[in-house]
């Protein structure tokens, strides 16, 4: 029998959760190739909140695609916990922009699907389904309809189902792209609250720039097509973080470089008081 030794174990924890080296994806079709990623590679630490940044069709979602293990990559490595990627890990969630719930389930129903998709009792996880559906203010709610509710509780309902299983590793596609802003702070603030109650790590792709700085440890860049990441950018703000924190210095700091950046890459133009 092997024993494990500490070392082994601290080893392991140590290691980052997502490692992505040299990662390119190539999708064939009958009007040519599209190179959607090409040598991308980064590192992602357990517990981390990093946000994906980048122009339509960069390559932000085959990236969430690929790590979900819906999509098989066309050379490099995508490892997670050590393992390379090659079907939907176990440890996982996903939630995406459109929330795909079933009409005719309940609520609760729909939280617990993926208990029931992988054939375990739902009996035994109703408790923790109540548990994350008062956690994210949706007390009362579990009997009704997902067309009785609004576009935000219906994207926490998703947010629910995804973490119901505790995976060590969230990942959100634009979950918040279809909301309107007020509903979207008030989203981001609740993630924000839920993942520093039970930190895992996140991959939230994004549109917005604000967002990206709001949520993340780290946002990562992406060029445009064919999608590399054109740089990381470390965000030293303290947590939790409020909205009004958008309108400090340091914040706007943050989103002007982001912005440079995406300038930088003809992707933005300047505004006329930084043209002058
Ligand atoms: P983003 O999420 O950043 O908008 P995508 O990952 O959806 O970008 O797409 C990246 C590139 O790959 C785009 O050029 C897109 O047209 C192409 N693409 C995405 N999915 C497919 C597919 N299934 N077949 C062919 N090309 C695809």
């Amino acid at each position: 029998m092997r024993t494990v030794r500490a070392a082994d174990m601290s080893l392991n924890l140590e290691r980052p959760l997502v490692e992505i080296r040299n990662v390119e994806k190539v999708y064939h079709s009958s009007r040519g190739d599209t190179v959607a990623l090409e040598d991308l590679s980064v590192d992602i630490r357990r517990s981390e909140f990093v946000t994906v940044l980048g122009p339509s069709g960069c390559g932000k979602s085959t990236l969430l695609r690929c790590l979900a293990g819906l999509e098989g990559i066309t050379s490099g490595e995508l490892l997670i916990n050590g393992q390379a990627v090659d079907g939907p890990p176990d440890d996982l969630g996903v939630v995406f922009q459109r929330d795909v719930l079933f009409e005719w389930r309940s609520v609760i129903q729909n939280v617990l699907l993926s208990i029931e998709i992988a054939g375990r009792d739902k009996q035994t996880w109703r408790p923790k389904a109540m548990e994350l559906l008062e956690l994210l203010g949706l007390k009362g709610f579990e009997n009704s309809a997902p067309w009785e509710l609004s576009g935000g509780m219906r994207q926490r309902v998703s947010i629910c189902r995804a973490l119901l299983m505790n995976p060590n590793l969230l990942l959100m596609d634009e979950p918040f792209g279809a909301l309107d802003a007020m509903t979207r702070d008030e989203l981001n603030l609740e993630l924000q609250r839920v993942w520093m109650g039970d930190t895992k790590m996140v991959f939230f792709v994004t549109h917005s720039i604000a967002e990206a700085v709001f949520l993340g440890d780290r946002v990562i860049v992406m060029s445009p097509s064919p999608g590399r990441i054109a740089g990381i950018i470390d965000v030293d703000l303290p947590r939790p973080r409020e909205l009004e924190m958008r309108e400090t210095p340091e914040f706007g700091r943050y989103t002007q470089t982001i912005r440079e950046m995406f300038q930088d890459m003809g992707v933005m133009k300047a505004s006329r008081r930084q043209r002058t």
